[in-house]
């Protein structure tokens, strides 16, 4: 799905990341972990072209998108992605939050797209908050309506930065029950965390990211339980 060769990015003269080279493909639960300030939001971003590369290529389906000619919006459509803040329209209701981009991006009926949300709404447990607006839900019913609200864009691959790192411990869970549901249908994830449980549990491959580099890259039984990386070794003796 995606085939990132040698992704450097510099902000000024600070290289953030350092030629990256990475697969991900179909069906793939890839969860990336690192220390704070070793690149994974710009990678993460790099492949949304929210940040644009200062060299190397991002090939995603075949085609390469960082290519002045490729139709970047028609390109965003297929990639959804959830970031720490849940980025949801205060001013409008959960409903609309969620049927916005369906009615104006993919020129969906309102009748059609609301169907759509309320059914995604209904899967995550949160079909009788529709009407209500973002201030009147919890961080984590904010979390989950940001994750069903990607969906209804029909995305081919989610790219989660942090999804639970601004919530309350007792909401982290139904979160990623939502985003261990959508592995198990096959969505192709890229996820930033510091949740292991979740790495080791759903993750499919897992990458140290450390000084804008990828330094190891396994199953999740090898990552945890026989880390090579000294960087690596470390870091998991903190965090776990
Ligand atoms: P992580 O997500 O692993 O914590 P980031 O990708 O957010 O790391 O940041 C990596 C480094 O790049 C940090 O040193 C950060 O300060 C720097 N950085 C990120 N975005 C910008 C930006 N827009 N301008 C300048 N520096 C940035
Ligand atoms: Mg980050």
């Amino acid at each position: 799905m995606f085939e990132i060769k040698q992704l450097c990015k510099s902000f000024g003269p600070t290289k953030v990341l350092d030629h990256i080279d990475a697969t991900i493909r179909q069906g793939e639960v890839v969860v990336i972990v690192g220390p704070s300030g070793s690149g994974k939001s710009t990678f993460l971003r790099s492949l949304n072209l929210l940040e644009m590369p200062t060299s190397g290529e991002i090939l995603f389906e075949g085609k390469e998108i960082t290519d002045p000619k490729s139709n970047l919006n028609q390109y965003r459509q297929k990639i959804g992605m959830v970031f720490q803040h849940f980025n949801l329209f205060a001013n409008k209701t959960i409903l609309e939050n969620m049927t916005l981009a369906p009615i104006k991006v993919l020129k969906k009926s309102k009748a059609e797209a609301e169907k759509e949300a309320m059914e995604l709404l209904a899967r995550v447990g949160l079909a009788e908050k529709a009407n209500a607006y973002p201030a009147q839900l919890s961080g984590g019913q904010k979390q989950r309506i940001a994750i069903v609200r990607s969906l209804c864009m029909h995305p081919d691959v989610m790219l989660f930065d942090e999804p639970t790192s601004a919530l309350d411990p007792e909401m982290v869970g139904e979160v990623l029950s939502v985003m261990r549901d959508l592995a198990h249908e096959g969505m192709t994830m890229v996820v930033v965390t510091h949740e292991m449980g979740f790495a080791r549990e759903v993750g499919t491959r897992v990458l140290f990211v450390d000084e804008g580099r990828i330094k190891e890259e396994n199953t999740p039984e090898e990552f945890f339980d026989h880390p090579k990386n000294a960087r690596l070794q470390e870091f998991l003796s903190k965090v776990i």
